[in-house]
């Protein structure tokens, strides 16, 4: 039997369906070990790996063999694996589908990674076909590299000019692309990050007419403002940027109607030096905050002051993750479910601190910020998770 404190309440183990991980290649940058044992910390039982930001990258079934021997023993928590969709690569999206991975992501700006190319609208349209047939989802990075490339860009330490060269056009417009694909081809499509808020109105707009459309916001879009960025403090740096206070507002009225139906960390690391924390420029930064350990308390401390549940918490960042990803044993409390939880004390607070974090890298624009909720423990298959022993499973698309 448990004994559980009267102050912790058992949460779903978290399903955090948007992690990069950068073993094997990049693993300087941050691993499976690290980055598990970090979700692990932040009640995560469940992540889902990016296709992007290893060596090779997970395009092929060749690739994914290569980053599921990197993973195997070292996960202190489950870790699937998104495949990868570039030009070119269509024909082997059916042999990736068929060797586990849970769905798709593409780009349809630059990824930052010149492996991983995006794919123009013609190439979005021919995958969210073929994706169809495997009744998997399409995850897609919706910029748009046209606009982009039409936009000045910014260089040096001021935050506002770094967000004029990447304004909402960009994603209001890559998501309408997204959209019209999804509807011509029957797809199922995903748009990952969402920070423009303008964007939201077409979303049920799309829906209403039976487009297949899910869309996920992160916890610095939801708590960062682009007001309170000082110049030079690249540890806030992502793509798409963290926006004004009005937009974040509006994003918490998406999720309230539930427009947007998730939220995942997009931890995206690097090394300490790739942040350019020195010259505070913008255009050299990393573009990623790494923030899988601080996601639940960080969007717990924002939504308790909004008047959102614990419930609503565990719908945005377990149940509809592992739905998302296809995870039917994940994401909920219930008989025929894996036993994964989390022991959660959402009236307790705690300042963060760096040095508690446990990704490779503690870089991250949180510091010092005391935020609501601590993590007192987390269990994968009724196990508590340790770390003395990785637990974790690699799982594969309809085995959990
Ligand atoms: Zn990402």
């Amino acid at each position: 039997m448990l004994d559980i404190d009267p102050g912790v309440v058992l949460l779903p183990g978290l399903v955090d369906t948007h992690v990069h991980i950068c073993e094997p290649g990049n693993t300087e940058w941050e691993g499976f070990a690290s980055a598990t044992m970090a979700a692990a910390a932040g009640g995560i039982t469940t992540l889902v790996d990016m296709p992007l930001d290893s060596a090779p990258v997970t395009v092929s079934t060749s690739a994914l063999d290569i980053k599921r021997r990197a993973a195997q023993g070292q996960c202190a928590i489950d870790v699937g694996f998104w495949g990868g969709v570039i030009p070119g690569n269509l024909d082997e999206l059916g042999s990736l589908h068929d060797a586990g991975v849970l769905g798709f992501k593409c780009f349809l700006a630059d990824s930052g990674s010149g492996d991983f190319p995006p794919v123009d609208g013609r190439q979005l349209t021919a995958a969210l076909r073929v994706l169809r047939e495997l009744h998997a989802p399409l995850l897609v990075h919706a910029e748009s590299a046209e606009a982009a490339a039409a936009v000045p860009q910014a260089r040096g330490r001021s935050y506002a000019g770094y967000l004029a060269a990447h304004p909402r056009g960009l994603e209001n417009l890559a998501i309408a692309q997204v959209i019209e694909a999804a509807r011509t081809t029957g797809g199922q499509a995903h748009i990952v990050h969402l920070s423009s808020s303008d964007a939201l109105p077409m979303i049920p707009s799309a829906r209403g007419d039976g487009v297949r459309l899910t869309a996920e916001t992160c916890p610095h879009y939801l708590i960062l403002t682009a007001e309170e960025i000082a110049d030079g403090a690249t540890a806030a740096k992502c793509s798409p940027p963290v926006r004004e206070a009005a937009n974040r507002e509006m994003l918490w009225s998406g999720l309230n109607d539930q427009v947007l139906d998730l939220v995942v960390s997009d931890h995206s690391p690097c090394t300490a030096m790739m942040k350019e924390l020195d010259s505070g420029d913008f255009a050299l930064a990393w573009g990623g905050i790494s923030s899988v350990q601080l996601s639940l308390p960080l969007v717990w401390t924002e939504a308790r002051r909004r008047g959102f549940t614990l419930t609503d918490v565990a719908s945005w960042m377990a149940e509809r993750p592992a739905r998302l990803a296809g995870l039917t044993g994940k994401g909920r409390i219930a008989v025929g479910c894996d036993a994964d939880f989390c022991l959660f004390a959402p009236g307790e607070h705690f300042v963060v601190e760096p040095d508690r974090l446990h990704h490779r890298h503690p870089v991250t624009p949180y510091s010092g910020r005391t935020l609501s909720g601590v993590v007192r423990g987390t269990m994968l298959r009724g196990r508590f998770v340790t770390g003395e022993r990785p637990q974790g499973r690699l799982l594969a698309r309809a085995t959990s």
